[in-house]
């Protein structure tokens, strides 16, 4: 039998016949693709710990290591999150750099940990920002987002007590990517407890193409502490509990300090020669570099306990209740000039955080390499009730040069204006200053910020 003849017209009306039926079949109600019901599960029991630590860079650990090796010895259960791979560094074994100096750092920190015996460990997409500025770390981790992530680490190991690094700004290393891990901790042990936070975590699937739901609990721990590399750490004396590292431990048969300092030993890439050295070293010198006490800053607790109290103090197994942060005290008072950027930045913190009790500097101070020029950023208030017209004024020493700025600002009432203030310093001079401004209105004065500056070669950037 012939074929039917098929004309042009006939081919273009089947292909809309077929598109039709295509869009109506797309358009139809599929059969809904639930998934199997499974018992429920209690959440993943080998992940839950007593003390969740979490830090920016592999080597932060150190800070706590000895510490963390007697809480092991007393079977509690230690895990660890890394915020970055602390990927922006030298590095003294290789010419590998970046992303690979990050997986080669990532190795070496399993590698510490391991022998200390702490086996959970996570490492977040966090950037090596290599600042003081906690706003550029954040900024840098897509702040939310790290956020998120770092809930998540809380939500999935529910830890009852967080140890992280102390949000604020003190002379001494002062790396922003510290303050932030500090920053983001604080928030996450807030809100990892509060079913309206990242609903998306705490929602189970129920349809197979629901691939992204997580099916994780709220989870509520119970303290927080910190510690800090401030240089100045009798500053932080009695702000929490401290502990000793020279006992012997009784399954390792060697003194806390010295575990820290063989687990300090993996990291080759960053400390090589001083690893070097300290294997050539007696007994006697390795105790006086590493046999001091490690001191915890006391933030929060929802289970009671003193300050200068254990870490463990008040703490029992069982869960407790979302407990929604209360802001400490009154707002924050407004002058007519303040620092702004990280300093500023930390007085809304404490507040909000209820952490105003947190040691902060007695003059917000900063430290910066010798000939790097200083930005102080500030912010410039008319708080009466009229118009002001506000001229700022700055003083710092004579070798310093003070850079043109913006000096007048007419305000309306409760009106103010950002200013940033740049003061390059000399080369080569290693003093320390006061950098004071001040705001005057005709010839009253309104109010006065004060900077202590210390000048050094190397070290962060601001
Ligand atoms: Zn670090």
């Amino acid at each position: 039998m012939a074929a039917l003849p098929v004309s042009k017209n006939n081919m273009f009306t089947m292909k809309i016949a077929s598109i039709i039926l295509l869009v109506s079949l797309l358009a139809m109600p599929l059969p809904a693709q639930v998934l199997k019901p499974t018992p429920a599960l209690p959440p993943d029991n080998r992940l839950k710990a007593d003390i969740l630590l979490i830090v920016a860079h592999p080597d932060d650990e150190t800070g706590a290591s000895a510490y963390l090796a007697k809480l092991l010895d007393q079977h509690k259960r230690i895990e660890v999150v890394y915020l970055t791979h602390g990927e922006a560094g030298h590095n003294n074994m290789g010419p590998e750099r970046g992303p690979s100096l990050g997986a080669v750092r990532e190795t070496e920190v399993r590698h510490a940990l391991a022998m200390l015996g702490i086996d959970n460990v996570w490492f977040l997409d966090g950037r090596d920002t290599p600042s003081q500025n906690v706003l550029q770390s954040l900024a840098n981790w897509r702040n939310g987002q790290a956020l998120e992530e770092v809930v998540r680490m809380v939500r999935l190991t529910r830890p009852e007590v967080i140890i992280t690094w102390l949000p604020g700004f003190f002379i001494g290393e002062n790396h922003g990517d510290h303050q932030a891990s500090g920053v983001l901790s604080t928030e996450a042990f807030d809100i990892a407890g509060d079913p309206a936070s990242f609903p998306a975590q705490l929602a189970a699937a129920t349809k197979i193409n629901e691939t992204l739901l997580e099916g994780l609990q709220p989870w509520q721990p119970k303290k927080i502490y910190y510690f800090s590399d401030a240089e100045n750490q009798d500053q932080f004396k009695d702000t929490g509990p401290t502990y000793t590292t020279t006992e012997i431990s009784p399954t390792r048969n060697l003194p806390y300090w010295r575990l820290a300092m063989d687990s300090f030993s993996f990291h080759m890439t960053q400390y090589r020669d001083y690893i070097e050295g300290l294997s050539k070293k007696k007994p006697e010198e390795q105790k006086s570099d590493w046999g001091d006490p490690v001191g915890l800053i006391f933030g929060k607790s929802l289970v009671g306990g003193s300050r200068t109290g254990d870490v463990f103090e008040g703490v029992t197994p069982a869960a407790i209740p979302f407990t929604r942060a209360i802001p400490s005290g009154e707002e924050p008072a407004h002058a007519s000039v303040e620092l702004a950027g990280p300093w500023g930045f930390y007085d809304v913190f404490r507040h909000e955080h209820g952490l105003t009790h947190l040691p902060k500097a007695a003059v917000p101070e900063i430290v910066i390499n010798h000939g790097q020029t200083l930005q102080i950023p500030l912010l410039v208030r008319n708080s009466s009730t009229t118009p002001q017209t506000i001229t700022l004024s700055v003083t710092a020493p004579q070798t310093w040069a003070v850079q043109d700025f913006t000096s007048s600002f007419s305000l309306a009432a409760g009106e103010s204006s950002p200013v940033l203030v740049q003061v390059t310093t000399p080369a080569a001079d290693t003093s320390t200053a006061e950098v004071k401004c001040r705001a005057e209105n005709g010839h009253q004065m309104m109010g006065e910020v004060e900077l202590h500056v210390k000048l050094r070669a190397g070290g962060l950037p601001q």
